[in-house]
């Protein structure tokens, strides 16, 4: 990592508790979206480097769209709730890379990849849309900025904490990718099922708002769950299913349809 990306990030880490859109829960997330921005930068920059861009397939199609229709649902969402300052750190980007990971992830404001080893499983555009609506929500309930601020603190403490970043960036930006749920092959965070719960409730409203039929979600994740065999996909480790998944999408179901009645 940068220097100025850490230095940047480390100035941030003494400010606020936050409330995320939609559920109300109040978080712990010293870092503004701003001070994450460089971070996000240099880190989507180096994937989209790492990996092939598949831009002309249907798929690669798909992703782009999908992802522009969500954004635009997203941002009704945010202004809709009264959370229209958080439209302003949104910068959205959508790319399906080569690869053969089953993951799919969403970084702060709004950096999305797909590999194509998750399509087998999303199958169709709506499939698609689950998945990128449950990303997208991660990432407007500032899921990794609060993982982040935690892993932080762990690794570091309060008190020596930024001389100790200042001195291991490699720690730090290991930290940021696990917290968007990239991972590596040994060291998988999971996502917290307070968090998935939060995902799932907003990820389901995203994709109705984007004119993606909300009751594939519940019939979706079966589908990712019946795929994990003996070694569970990255996605699944990532983002493990809080217990009776299906039936609790299915208990927001008619919240959800609303929208997608709306969307039409
Ligand atoms: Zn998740």
């Amino acid at each position: 990592m940068k220097k100025t990306a850490y230095l940047v990030l480390i100035f941030g880490l003494f400010s606020s508790c936050s409330t995320v859109p939609l559920t109300g829960r109040s978080q712990l997330a010293f870092l503004s979206n701003q001070e994450l921005q460089p971070l996000v930068n240099e880190e989507y920059a180096k994937a989209l480097k790492d990996s092939e861009v598949v831009t002309t397939s249907t798929e690669g199609k798909q992703v782009v769209k999908v992802g522009k229709k969500m954004a635009a649902a997203v941002e009704k969402y945010l202004v809709e709730q009264g959370y229209a300052d958080l439209v302003k750190d949104l910068d959205w980007e959508f790319n399906l890379l080569k690869g053969d990971q089953v993951n799919a992830w969403c970084m702060p404001g709004g950096k999305v990849a797909f590999y194509t080893g998750i399509l087998p499983i999303t199958q169709n555009e709506t499939g698609i849309a689950v998945v990128m609506g449950h990303e997208i929500a991660h990432a407007v309930a500032s899921h990794a900025n609060e993982r982040m601020s935690t892993g932080l603190v762990v690794n570091f403490g309060f008190a020596a904490l930024s001389a100790a970043a200042g001195q291991n960036p490699t720690l730090t930006q290991e930290i940021f990718l696990q917290s968007v749920g990239i991972g590596s092959e040994f060291k998988m965070l999971q996502f917290s099922r307070k968090h998935e719960l939060e995902a799932d409730r907003m990820g389901l409203i995203f994709m109705a708002m984007a004119g993606y039929d909300p009751r594939e979600a519940p019939i979706f994740w079966d589908r990712m769950a019946a795929s994990a065999g003996q070694a569970p996909p990255e996605f699944l480790s990532t983002h493990p299913g809080p217990d009776r998944r299906a039936e609790r999408l299915n208990a927001r179901m008619p919240e959800a349809l609303k929208y997608y009645e709306g969307s039409k």
